[in-house]
């Protein structure tokens, strides 16, 4: 996959670091969300007090890391990060839990991938700042209460759908992040290629924002790959042409859609006679896990109108034949 929305190597993920904004005001986009946290992190300084748990959700790349930096940023503590697979044992979370100082905030990446027994210890550490800690083994093993200082459990999901009810319940903040329009896409690619110090102009950047699926990681992903190609192909500036030549190259279509959308679209068009078809016979056909699917390809096609969910699958819709060149069908009682 070309363009996947995680970040792959560690060098992207350096660069991703150098471009993250650092502050709630350099935050583009998210009108509502930012407005909120202003709010809430205001309070909280004013007071004294820690913030509540956020929960912010929403597809890969659209700022949810960038966002805990922040608040830990505009609170004035540390930030603690890690992820739901990363804390196997209960113990590898309680070591972060008792490190945590006064206020801080602990960024938890996928949380809805934490283990039953780590979520376990979650529950009364999110509540009262307490764990519980199990010592020595057994018949003499015994469970002791530790004091934890308060703290804010910021947690990123792609999916608030999968977070058990008991974990959803104990964030007093939830906030979901939606795509970029091409305009904020815009104004980041712009920051990003002053950061880098590639000239660009305003027809050149919009050009890479509208074909970054709403996505800031991804403008920014391509902006380097472009970049690339006009300091081998062209005299280094980045204009309209020449963005729109070296996203070609890079198969990324005029809607922003690469290869696995098109072979996705492709699929249901071609073997599912436009759907519906489940989801699992769409992996298969692709060969994708279903949770790609979920989490990274469709929620961009569904909100730009080319796929529709409904109760017995995934259909194609009219624009998606469109799309690939394909007179639609006319279908009875058709929605869209
Ligand atoms: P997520 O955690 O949701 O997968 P990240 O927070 O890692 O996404 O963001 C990916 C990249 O996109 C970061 O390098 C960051 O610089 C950039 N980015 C994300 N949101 C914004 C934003 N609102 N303004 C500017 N850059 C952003």
């Amino acid at each position: 996959r070309l363009i996947a929305a995680t970040p792959r190597s560690p060098q992207e993920e350096a660069l991703e670091r150098a471009l993250r904004p650092k502050q709630l005001d350099e935050y583009v986009g998210q009108v509502k969300v930012r407005e909120q946290l202003e709010i809430f992190v205001g309070a909280a300084k004013k007071r004294g007090e820690v913030l509540d748990h956020v929960l912010l959700f929403g597809p890969p790349g659209l700022g949810k890391t960038t966002l805990s930096h922040i608040i830990a940023h505009e609170l004035g503590v540390r930030l603690h990060q890690t992820s739901g697979p990363v804390l196997e044992k209960p113990r590898d979370l309680a070591a972060i839990l008792t490190s945590l100082e006064r206020n801080d905030v602990l960024f938890i990446d996928e949380i809805h991938r934490l283990s039953p027994v780590v979520e376990e210890i979650l529950y009364p550490a999110l509540e009262d700042f307490q764990i519980d800690i199990l010592i020595g083994e057994g018949p003499a093993a015994r469970s002791i209460k530790l004091d934890l200082q308060p703290f804010t459990l910021v947690g990123a999901t792609t999916r608030a759908g999968m977070l058990t009810n008991p974990l959803r319940d104990r964030f007093g903040i939830t906030a979901r992040l939606e795509f970029y329009s091409a305009d904020e896409l815009q104004r980041i690619v712009r920051r990003s290629a002053h950061l880098l110090g590639a000239p660009i102009d305003d027809e050149g950047a919009l050009e890479i924002a509208r074909r970054a699926r709403g996505t800031p990681r991804i403008a920014n992903r391509l902006l380097r790959r472009v970049r690339d190609w006009a300091d081998v192909k062209a005299d280094g500036r980045i204009h309209q042409a020449v963005a729109a030549a070296a996203l070609s190259l890079l198969d990324v279509d005029q809607a922003g859609f690469d290869l696995m959308d098109r072979k996705l679209l492709e699929a249901l068009i071609h073997r599912f006679d436009g759907g519906p078809v489940g989801l699992d016979n769409l992996a298969a056909a692709i060969g994708e896990a279903s949770d790609t699917i979920e989490d990274v390809l469709e929620p961009y096609l569904i909100q730009q109108g080319y796929l529709h969910r409904t109760p017995r699958g995934r259909m194609a819709t009219q624009q998606a034949y469109r799309h690939l060149g394909l007179a639609p069908p006319q279908r009875e009682g058709e929605l869209f």
